[in-house]
């Protein structure tokens, strides 16, 4: 059985293919960070949190992906009066996670290969939005720390030696698999890990991959933005001649030698290099532009 694996008396972490955090609060209450990916998971970590004696009572999710929020509705509905927090500008996608699928077809119906879990999580209420700063939760005083850029307004929660830093930076195996680090704003992510290499912690705690301490945090940082460079390099030899966004996709996908295994993978992969390519443009080194074979992008 998974267990938690306690960073101080009241702070801990559910290790797996999603890191969830578990955090004490007064009363033999819990407070979730992220929820994994479905139902499955969330009563993995609500097994985990009673083995130890605790009630989960509340959930505060750091970004909309279905991988970090797929649990909410099942502790919603199993645990009464547990309440969901979020920020402000992910809350819309929890609450209606057709939303996500939706983006990554461009905004059109998306196709069934699209919505399943991965990618469109089970729609989870939220009842308390918030904006960075403090937040209390069952009595419990957390910082919300801004680090965007893998989502749109993805968070990190501080809670005193420990940073729940979500999806602001990769483990090693992670940044292997995927190649092309997600990311939905390249600039504000490469921004973000400064942020978190700020932080007066001794404890980072990744969505995926290992937990971090101070003294590995500078080598994690930069092989995430080792990856990023070297995925921005390999756009911009992709677009010498202008390209489609579904060229780019395919030339990066051919050169890493990974093509994607579902249509999930394939519109994540896609949306992430889009990110790149209007990153490019935004820095001048790449323009964007109609042309016969549609919007085409080229290096300048
Ligand atoms: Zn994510």
């Amino acid at each position: 059985m998974s267990a938690l694996v306690f960073l101080s008396e009241r702070v801990a972490y559910l290790p797996g293919t999603n890191n969830l955090g578990v955090i004490v609060a007064p009363d033999k209450h819990a407070i979730a960070v992220d929820t994994g990916i479905d139902k499955e998971a969330a009563r993995v970590l609500r097994r985990a949190c009673e083995a130890v004696g605790l009630t989960l009572a509340a959930v505060v999710s750091t970004h909309h992906h279905a991988d970090h929020v797929g649990g909410n509705d099942y502790l919603v509905r199993n645990i009464p009066g547990l309440q969901v927090f979020a920020p402000l500008r992910e809350a819309a996608f929890i609450e209606d996670p057709y939303l996500e699928p939706m983006y990554l077809s461009s905004g059109a119906t998306p196709l069934v290969a699209l919505r399943n879990k991965f990618v469109m999580a089970t729609p989870s209420p939220v009842h308390q939005r918030f904006e960075s700063g403090s937040l209390s939760v069952r009595d419990i005083p957390l910082t919300i720390v801004d680090i965007p850029g893998h989502s749109l307004a993805q968070v990190a929660v501080v809670i005193d030696d420990v940073c729940f830093a979500a999806d602001g930076f990769f483990g090693d195996r992670v940044l292997t698999k995927y190649g092309v680090p997600y990311a939905h704003d390249v600039a504000a992510q490469c921004a973000s890990f400064g942020v978190l290499t700020s932080l007066s912690v001794t404890h980072w705690i990744p969505g995926h991959g290992d937990a971090v301490k101070r003294t590995e945090l500078e080598q994690t940082i930069a092989a995430n933005q080792a990856a990023i460079t070297h995925s921005r390099a390999l756009i911009l030899t992709a677009i010498q001649t202008p390209k489609t966004l579904p060229a780019v996709v395919a030339t990066v996908q051919a050169v890493l030698a990974m093509p994607s295994a579902s249509l999930a993978q394939y519109a994540v992969f896609a949306s992430g290099i889009a990110a790149y390519l209007n990153w490019l443009v935004a820095d001048g080194a790449a323009v964007a532009e109609l042309s016969a074979e549609g919007l085409v992008w080229r290096r300048v």
